[in-house]
C-alpha cells in the first residue's frame, strides 16, 4: 500500500523504465511514469500505470521529451498538482544512435546528447528545485558500463553516460545539505528492445566476456534502484553501482 510517496520515473513506457516503475510501486511509492509521446503511453505507458495500481498505490502517466526543458517543466508542474511531493527520479529515459566516431553524424551525437545528457539536467535541475523546498530526495541516474568504461561504436552514448556519472557527483555534493541524496546505476547487457536491436553474433560475443554468462533481466536493475530509494541507502550518495554480471571487471 502506499506510504504517500511519489515516484517520477522517465521513459517508463517499457523496458527499464517500466521495470523500476513496477517494483517502485510494489515498495508503496505512487508513480509518475513519464512517457516520450502519446503513442508510447497508449503503446506501453497506460499498461504500465495499469500493473503499478494492483499494488496498491497511485499511478499516472505525463508525457514530455526529457530534452524540451519546457515540457519537463510542465510536467513536474502536474505531477505536483497531482500527487503533492515528488520524493524520488529516476531518471533512465535514453537512446542509442551508434556508430564509430569518425562515421557519426552531428545528427546523431545531437540527438543521443540531448535525450540522454541534457535530459537529465533539465529533470534534475527542475525537479532538484522542488526536493529542496521539501528538504528530502532521492534521486537515480540511468548511467552505463559504456560510461565507465568507454565501449567502441557509441562515442556519442559513451560521452553521454560518463556525463551522467559527472551530474551525479557534482548533484550529490551540491544537494546533499538539502537531504537529497544523487547516485547512478550502470548497467551492463540487459534484455530490453535496446539490446534486442544488436546483431546476434555480437550478443554472444558479449555473453563470453560476462562471468554470469547471460544479459540481466530489467527486474535486476529495478532491484538496485528500489534499494537506492530505500531506507536502507540513507548514507549513500555519489555512487555508481555498476550491474553488469562482472562484465566489465
Ligand atoms: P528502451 O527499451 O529503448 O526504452 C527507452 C525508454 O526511453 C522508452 O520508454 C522511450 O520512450 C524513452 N525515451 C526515449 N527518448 C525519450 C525522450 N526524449 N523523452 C522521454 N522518454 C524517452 O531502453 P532501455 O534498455 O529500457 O534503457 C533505459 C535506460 O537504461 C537508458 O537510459 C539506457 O541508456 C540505459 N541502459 C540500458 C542498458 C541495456 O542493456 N538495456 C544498459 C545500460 C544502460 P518511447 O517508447 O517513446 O521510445
Amino acid at each position: 500500500m502506499s506510504f504517500n510517496k511519489t515516484a517520477l520515473i522517465t521513459g517508463a513506457s517499457r523496458g527499464l523504465g517500466a521495470a523500476v516503475a513496477k517494483r517502485l510501486a510494489e515498495d508503496g511509492f505512487n508513480i509518475a511514469i513519464n512517457c516520450h509521446s502519446e503513442n508510447s503511453m497508449k503503446n506501453g505507458g497506460d499498461l504500465v500505470a495499469e500493473e503499478c495500481r494492483k499494488f496498491g498505490v497511485l499511478a499516472e502517466c505525463f508525457v514530455a521529451d526529457v530534452s524540451k526543458y519546457d515540457q519537463c517543466e510542465s510536467m513536474i508542474k502536474s505531477v505536483k498538482e497531482k500527487f503533492g511531493s515528488i520524493d524520488c527520479l529516476v531518471n533512465n529515459a535514453g537512446i542509442t544512435k551508434d556508430g564509430l566516431l569518425v562515421r557519426m553524424s552531428e545528427e546523431a551525437f545531437d540527438a543521443v546528447t540531448n535525450v540522454n545528457y541534457k535530459g537529465v539536467f533539465n529533470m534534475t535541475k527542475l525537479v532538484g528545485l522542488v526536493m529542496m523546498r521539501q528538504k528530502s530526495g532521492r534521486i537515480v541516474n540511468v548511467s552505463s558500463v559504456a560510461g565507465v568504461n568507454g565501449n567502441a561504436g557509441q562515442f556519442n552514448y559513451a560521452a553521454s553516460k560518463a556525463g551522467i556519472i559527472g551530474m551525479t557527483k557534482t548533484a550529490a555534493k551540491e544537494l546533499g545539505i538539502r537531504g537529497i541524496l544523487v547516485n547512478a546505476v550502470a548497467p551492463g547487457f540487459i534484455e530490453t528492445d535496446m539490446t534486442d536491436a544488436l546483431p546476434d553474433k555480437l550478443k554472444d560475443e558479449v555473453k563470453r566476456h560476462i562471468s554470469i554468462k547471460r544479459f540481466g533481466k530489467p527486474e535486476e536493475v529495478a532491484g538496485v534502484v528500489s534499494f537506492l530509494c530505500g531506507q536502507d541507502a540513507s548514507y549513500i550518495s555519489g555512487q555508481v553501482i555498476v550491474i553488469d554480471g562482472c562484465l566489465s571487471m
